[in-house]
């Protein structure tokens, strides 16, 4: 029943439900690791390069998947809390990027510090990158 709450995901944030769009909260949604568009157009075996990418980008603009910039620069995605909707995430969360394993984790449990910014100086967007080795890594 997984595919069928991931259904109701995408129709509650205004999307029309496609096999890409699915297959991509399905995936993202088994565990807190955020992936890169490569690796998700591998796992999407035979999906298009420009579907994927389109999907990814109507995800995030909806609320459903957030992206970030790993320690190497490359960009990845995950699912989102059900608090996020269009034009305004909701994901206040620190993210970890493992310098062994390369994986990115949302860390849901660590939130963001509220930093205050310079006179004059508006923040739209502040996120909060841990690189280190990972607790599988370690173990
Ligand atoms: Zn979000
Ligand atoms: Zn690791
Ligand atoms: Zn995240």
């Amino acid at each position: 029943m997984a595919d069928e709450s991931h259904k109701e995901l995408l129709k509650r944030h205004g999307l029309r439900v496609t096999p890409v769009r699915l297959a991509i909260t399905g995936w993202l949604g088994v565990d807190s690791l955020a992936r890169s568009q490569a690796e998700i157009e591998k796992r999407l075996d035979g999906a298009d390069r420009v579907t994927v990418y389109r999907a990814l980008r109507d995800l995030e603009k909806s609320g459903v998947i957030h992206s970030l910039s790993d320690s190497a620069g490359v960009r990845k995605y995950a699912l989102c809390h059900a608090a996020c909707a269009a034009g305004s995430h909701e994901d206040n969360h620190a993210h970890f990027s493992c310098s062994r394993c390369a994986e990115t984790y949302c860390l849901h449990q660590v939130a963001v510090p509220q930093i205050r910014s310079p006179r004059g100086f508006t923040v739209s967007h502040s996120a909060l990158l841990m690189t280190g080795v990972c607790k599988t890594c370690a173990g």
